[in-house]
C-alpha cells in the first residue's frame, strides 16, 4: 500500500487527563508510526509492528509527534497592530483594532495578510484556527482562498458590527444577514472550510442585528457561532446599559438563541454563577485566551471554577489582543494564570487542550486533534531541544510529562520541527 510513513515519538490523547499522572487518557509510542495516505491517518502504532512494504519512511526521532495544534480564537486582521501600547480593551479597540480593521475592505491588502497569517500558523504548529475576519465580505473570501490553497481546516466568518465602530467598520443588520449567507452557501463545506457566524459581540451589535444572527444560526445549525463574552469589567457595564432588560451579558445571547454546543464565547471571565450554569446547560465554550487576558489586564479565567459546573472549555491566543501566535506560549501563560488563582494545570491537561481538547470543543474530534485511522494528517512534529538552553535542560529531564512542560515553558516557532497539513510537510517549504 502507497502512503507515507511518519516515524517518531508519538503521542495523542485519547481523553482528557485526569491527575498529573493519568496514563489512561494518552496513547504514546516511544518508537511509533503514524501512517497516511491520500490525505487521512490510516493506522497508529508500534513501528517494528508496522507493513512498511512500500510506503515511504520519514524519521523524525527523537522528536514527538503530535496531532496538530488548535487555535480557537483569532483575529487575523489584526496581524499587524499585535502588541501595539495600549492600556484595557476598549481602548485597544478605539485606538488600534478598529483603524486597523479599516484596511480590509480591500481584497488586495486582506489577501497580503491572509497569506502571511496562514504562514505564522504553520510556523508555530497550529493546522485549524477559527478566525474572526473584518466585518468586509472580502476579508472573509481571502481568508478560506488562502485555507483552501493550503488545504487546511479552517473556521471563520466576517464580523456583524453595526454600532459603537466607525462608520467604515459598520454593516447593518441586513447588510450583516445577506453577506454572512453569502459566505456560507459559497464557501461552508468547500473542502476543509467551515462558516462560523460572527457577531462580534454584544456592544457592536444591536438588537436587530443579534435577530439577524439568531436567524442565520437556525437557517444554518451545522455552522459555527463566534462572539466574546465578559472580557472586561468596563465592557460589562457598557453592555448592561445597551440592554437593560437582559438582566447578564450572557442572558443577552441566550435571549437570541446564540448559546449551544457550536457557540464559542471568547474570554469567559467574569460570570456568575447563573451565567456559568446557562454555559453548562447549552453546552457552549467558554475560550481561555491567556496571554490575550494578561496583556489587556482583562482578568483571570477561573478554569476549575468553569470545570466543575460541567462548562466545555477551549484555549486560543486571541492575537492580536493576544502576543503570541504559539500555542506553546499560550498555555505557558496559561499555567501562569491559573497558578494565580492557585490552580494547577498539568502537562498532560495542556497538550491534551492544545490537541483533543480544543477539538471536543469544535465538536469536531475524531477529525482533527488526534492521531486515530479515518483523521485528517494534520500533524505536529515537535523538538524540544531546539535552543541551547532547551538541550541543555533536557539532559535533566526525564519524563514525557517533563519534556512536555518544557516544550510549553520554553517552546516556541522553533520548537516546531515540522508539520503536516492534510499528510504535506508544510514547515520545511516556507519562506523565512
Ligand atoms: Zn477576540
Amino acid at each position: 500500500m502507497t502512503g507515507t510513513i511518519l516515524r517518531g515519538r508519538v503521542l495523542t490523547f485519547v481523553d482528557e487527563p485526569q491527575g498529573a499522572d493519568d496514563q489512561a487518557s494518552y496513547r504514546y509510542y516511544e518508537d511509533g508510526a503514524v501512517f497516511i495516505a491520500d490525505g487521512k491517518i490510516v493506522a497508529v502504532g508500534d513501528y517494528h509492528k508496522a507493513n512498511i512494504a512500500g510506503a515511504t519512511v520519514i524519521d523524525h526521532h527523537p522528536n514527538l509527534i503530535l496531532p496538530g495544534l488548535i487555535d480557537t480564537h483569532v483575529h487575523y486582521p489584526q496581524m499587524q497592530v499585535i502588541g501595539s501600547y495600549a492600556g484595557a480593551l476598549l481602548e485597544w479597540l478605539t485606538t488600534y483594532t478598529f483603524v486597523e480593521e479599516q484596511k480590509f475592505g480591500d481584497g488586495v491588502h486582506a489577501a497580503r495578510i491572509a497569506s502571511r497569517f496562514f504562514d505564522e500558523l504553520i510556523r508555530h504548529g497550529t493546522t485549524t484556527a477559527v478566525t474572526y475576519c473584518s466585518v468586509h465580505k472580502v476579508s472573509a473570501e481571502a481568508f478560506f482562498a488562502e485555507a483552501e490553497k493550503r488545504n487546511m481546516l479552517a473556521i471563520g466568518g466576517k464580523v456583524m458590527m453595526d454600532r459603537n465602530a466607525p462608520e467604515a467598520l459598520r454593516d447593518t443588520p441586513q447588510q450583516g444577514y445577506d453577506d454572512t449567507k453569502a459566505l456560507i452557501a459559497e464557501w461552508h463545506g468547500r473542502g476543509r472550510a467551515r462558516y462560523a457566524i460572527t457577531p462580534r459581540f454584544a456592544i457592536t451589535s444591536s438588537p436587530e442585528q443579534l435577530e439577524m444572527a439568531e436567524a442565520l444560526a437556525r437557517e444554518y445549525p451545522d455552522c459555527h457561532i463566534q462572539t466574546h463574552l465578559s472580557e472586561n469589567l468596563a465592557e460589562i457595564e457598557f453592555v448592561k446599559e445597551l440592554y437593560p432588560n437582559l438582566g447578564t451579558y450572557t442572558g443577552i445571547y441566550e435571549r437570541y438563541h446564540l448559546l449551544g454546543p457550536r457557540t464559542l464565547l471568547g474570554h469567559s471571565i467574569h460570570l456568575s454563577h447563573h451565567e456559568a450554569e446557562l454555559l453548562a446547560d447549552t453546552r457552549s465554550v467558554a475560550v481561555f485566551c491567556p496571554t490575550s487576558n494578561l496583556f489587556l489586564g482583562s482578568g483571570l479565567f477561573d478554569y476549575e471554577r468553569l470545570h466543575k459546573h460541567g462548562v466545555r472549555i477551549a484555549v486560543a491566543t486571541d492575537v492580536g489582543g493576544g502576543t503570541n501566535y504559539s500555542m506553546l506560549k499560550t498555555l505557558d501563560e496559561g499555567f501562569k494564570v491559573l497558578q494565580l488563582r492557585g490552580q494547577r494545570l498539568t502537562p498532560l491537561n495542556a497538550f491534551y487542550l492544545m490537541t483533543l481538547g480544543n477539538a471536543r470543543a469544535l465538536s469536531l474530534e475524531g477529525t482533527i486533534g488526534s492521531l486515530v485511522p479515518g483523521a485528517d494528517a494534520d500533524l505536529v512534529v515537535l523538538d524540544a531541544r531546539a535552543t541551547p538552553q532547551m538541550a541543555l535542560r533536557m539532559e535533566t529531564v526525564s519524563t514525557l510529562a517533563g519534556e512536555l512542560f518544557l516544550l510549553q515553558t520554553s517552546g516556541d516557532d522553533r520548537s516546531i520541527a515540522e508539520v503536516y497539513v492534510a499528510g504535506r510537510a508544510m514547515k520545511t517549504t516556507l519562506p523565512n
